[in-house]
């Protein structure tokens, strides 16, 4: 693997595509009201002064990026992550999708995924009207917890009424595609403290939840209050006992588990995440946003006011570009395809790299199966439910 810096020139993106066109877009929107204390993501907190610099500045970049993908895209999903993008006006985000639509080449109206990232403490019921009027058609919302003790533990700037409140707007609004992020494995979180949040989030009847364990991320105000003995994170019993309850509610309420912490109604999950865990290839847009385009990873600088001055100068903002060999990129793909729950197709990673993963991993493919951890059926290997719960070992021994 090479990693280069301050790139002398854009990628070449018509070589780019070996895989045919690319069918995903990130735009990455680098702001939030305060940091969240447990928060390794790239976003600034009281930049205000910066939004409208950086509002203008992506909207170039989109045409740019327009022209040059003009002939190897067609995108079917739009994802507008951050971050917090609903701290920039509603109405600027409206453009900024619009742009999108009119610059890129899209699949036909009823077979775009466009999702968009709320805060609860960000967004109203007139906000939320004129996203779904731009044409935005996922809502993910931060919730995070229905819990007040751990909403403030999370230094989250809105209530569990706030999030609700987001909710029973969005549907008004006419969204009728919602995820809901919570967390679980919080210090101080007990079985029922979970089971509290999950029956919360169920009484809204969301098509989509992502449900993710908390993990203490380095350089962060969490990782130091572990670190000094203040914070105290629950016993590994308990957050397997939250994962299993999580697993027989989320079974009742008809739900289907299609990824290691992603859960959807029939139909609703999310095609854009899927991209990524199929390893595709995908468009970058913002401060700070990662493009991959089939075996070049490539990451924009992160200063906000560097980067608006390299787009209309028309200089590269990519500081990074990582080329992956061959093995790296079918490693990956391995790794990333057995957090879904139906695995990865061993006849599409011989398609796709020439690499059989029975001859490539040999004996630790054959260990991993006899201690059911990974079951291969005819053309599928996938984690067994046990390599569910242990997934992060599974992915050490294939890497
Ligand atoms: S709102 Fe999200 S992106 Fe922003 S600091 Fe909190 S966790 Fe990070």
């Amino acid at each position: 693997m090479t990693v280069q810096r301050c790139l002398s020139n854009l990628p070449d993106i018509t070589a780019a595509h070996r895989q045919g066109p690319c069918s995903a877009l990130y735009l990455h929107v680098p702001f939030c009201l305060r940091k969240c204390p447990y928060c390794s993501f790239f976003s600034l907190a009281g930049k205000d002064r910066l939004h409208a610099l950086f509002a203008e500045a992506v909207d170039r970049q989109i045409k740019q990026e327009a022209t040059r993908f003009a002939k190897s895209c067609r995108l079917e999903t739009i994802f507008f992550g951050g971050g917090t993008p609903t701290l920039l006006p509603a109405e600027t985000l409206a453009d900024l999708l619009g742009d999108c639509l009119d610059c890129f080449p899209t699949a036909a109206d009823n077979e775009l995924e466009i999702t968009i990232e709320v805060n609860p403490a960000t967004v109203d019921k007139n906000d939320l009207g004129i996203l779904r009027r731009a044409g935005f058609n996922r809502l993910s919302i931060g919730v995070q917890s229905f819990t007040e003790r751990e909403l403030a533990l999370l230094g989250r700037p809105h209530t569990a009424l706030d999030a609700r409140q987001t909710f029973y707007d969005a549907r008004q609004a006419g969204f009728t595609n919602i995820n809901l992020d919570l967390m679980y494995g919080l210090p101080g979180q007990r079985v029922a403290d979970w089971r509290h949040n999950l029956k919360q989030a169920l009484t809204l009847e969301p098509e989509h939840l992502s449900l993710y364990e908390l993990t203490i991320e380095e350089n962060t105000p969490f990782a130091e209050q572990v670190e000094r003995g203040s914070l105290h994170m629950p016993m590994e019993e308990e957050v397997i006992a939250m994962l299993e309850l999580t697993l027989t509610l989320l079974r009742q309420a008809k739900f289907e588990r299609y990824e290691i912490s992603n859960y959807g109604r029939r139909g609703f999950h999310c095609r854009h995440n899927i991209n990524y865990w199929h390893n595709r290839s995908y468009i970058g847009l913002g401060p700070g946003a990662v493009a991959c385009l089939d075996d070049v990873r490539y990451t924009a600088g992160r200063d906000i006011e560097q980067f608006a001055n390299h787009i209309a100068a028309g200089k590269p903002i990519w500081e990074d570009e990582e080329h992956l060999t061959k093995e790296e990129r079918f490693r990956e793909t391995m790794i990333m395809g057995l957090r879904m729950t139906s695995g990865v197709s061993i006849s599409g990673l011989q398609k796709r790299f020439g690499i059989d993963p029975a001859a490539y991993y040999g004996p630790t493919l054959d260990g991993l199966i006899k201690q059911d951890l990974l079951h291969r059926s005819n053309d599928h290997l996938r984690l067994t439910d046990r390599g569910l719960l242990l997934a992060d070992a599974v992915m050490v021994r294939l890497v």
